[in-house]
């Protein structure tokens, strides 16, 4: 019976072109990769696809620390945090995560989370407690959607970037605490929230923000400190989510807040406590990671990427302009994440995949991921990709746009 009703699940998701695929990489040096097709062949492709912003992943000073990291540790924690599993490789990266974000948190403490994921849902679950409102963005991400949910706080939603709705639901809730919990980079968008609304608004209403900065943390700001520093803010009344297996080109994440709230997750946050602790070796190599990224290598890595960032967008506006019959639209994004709107799911799956038989690799964005109607390209950029690269893919735009448009 069960497995009866799954297929008849997967034939109505295939139905509606909604079926995803996994796909087997041999090898990667950002931006190219080494990819096993459907046939079985191994074939690089050009990656525009990845959230190794900074191009850190494949760094060999990372892949050194990694290995000086299993030599001192071993290759796995053999425990949760509390137990045994919290090595110094992982206090030191705590410890590391607290001075990079200082600036925006005072006296700001951080812990190490496996990964994102957990993070959020540590957070939401921990503190969004009975008797308290989660006031929830829409376009948020899957894992704070997740967090809320599993929290025994009431939630409320708010329209993308609707401030007076905000304003209006945080002055009619009773509720005893108020967390407002929103991407700072929406990771199928691109644009940023408005942080420094949303800050004066929690500080209005007696409410705390909470900001994933998964997308964010390592391109924005100075010294890649992320969006929080970008828009120049501080508070204590910020909670930090940030994710290391995007720019920082590791795995895990962070939460950095105020002390109080940091040693209450560590009390409190199942997906600290119930969850074996990463390889020391990633925490070790985390801290070359926080290093690079702050050093002028990363400085002129997020410079090469507003650049790229800037060609693409000149280059697809004029695709746009000379295809004006086109319903593809450029979302106005800010940062390395750049959409191109097709519309139709089986249109954006179409594109992808002419674009891939070119060597290029541009996922597309589907719903339930992103809203119906808006099945789009997901172009994301990394600080390797050349003016050459960038060219490749608006030229087999440029082709696609004119016989689309014909
Ligand atoms: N938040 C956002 C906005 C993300 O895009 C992601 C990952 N795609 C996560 C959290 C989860 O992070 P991780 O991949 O480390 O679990």
């Amino acid at each position: 019976m069960l497995l009866e009703h799954l297929a008849t699940k997967l034939q109505a998701i295939a139905a509606k072109d909604l079926t995803r695929v996994l796909r087997v990489a041999e090898s990667a040096t950002a931006p190219v990769q080494t990819v096993r097709g459907a046939d079985g062949r191994a074939r690089e492709l050009l990656m525009f696809c990845s959230n190794d912003y900074l191009g850190l992943a494949a760094h060999p000073a990372l892949a050194e620390a990694l290995i000086a990291g299993a030599r001192r540790y071993g290759a796995g924690s053999g425990a949760s945090h509390l137990i045994s599993g919290h090595s110094a490789a992982h206090a030191a990266l705590e410890q590391a995560v607290a001075e990079v974000v200082s600036g925006e948190i005072p006296q700001a403490q951080a812990l190490f989370f496996c990964t994102g994921y957990m993070a959020n849902l540590a957070v939401l679950t921990a503190l969004g407690d009975a008797g308290a409102a989660i006031f929830s963005e829409e376009l948020n991400h899957a894992s704070l959607i997740d967090g809320a949910r599993l929290a025994k706080a009431e939630v409320q939603r708010y329209a993308h970037r609707d401030m007076a709705q905000l304003a209006a639901l945080l002055q009619a809730s009773t509720a005893r605490i108020k967390l407002i919990v929103t991407d700072a980079v929406f990771s199928m968008d691109g644009d940023l929230a408005p942080l420094g609304e949303l800050l004066a608004l929690a500080e209005r209403h007696d409410a705390w923000l909470i900001v994933d900065d998964a997308h964010g943390f390592g391109v924005l700001g100075p010294q890649g400190r992320g969006s929080l520093a970008h828009f120049g803010l501080r508070s204590e009344r910020l909670v930090l989510v940030g994710t290391l297996g995007k720019a920082a080109g590791v795995a895990g994440a962070f939460v950095a807040a105020h002390p109080t709230i940091t040693q209450y997750l560590l009390q409190a946050a199942r997906p600290y406590i119930f969850t074996t602790a990463a390889p020391p070796a990633v925490a070790h190599a985390l801290l070359t990671s926080l290093e690079l990224m702050a050093s002028g290598e990363g400085e002129q890595r997020r410079a090469n990427l507003r650049q790229r960032q800037a060609q693409l967008r000149e280059g697809i506006a004029n695709i746009l302009a000379a295809h004006p019959s086109l319903n593809w639209r450029l979302a106005k994004s800010d940062t390395p994440v750049q959409p191109l709107i097709i519309g139709d799911n089986a249109a954006a799956l179409a594109l992808a995949a002419r674009l891939e038989r070119e060597g290029l690799r541009v996922p597309a964005i589907r719903p339930p991921t992103v809203p119906a109607g808006t099945a789009r390209l997901r172009i994301t950029l990394c600080a390797m990709h050349t003016e050459a690269h960038i060219q490749r893919l608006l030229d087999a735009l440029a082709q696609a746009a004119a016989e689309a448009s014909a």
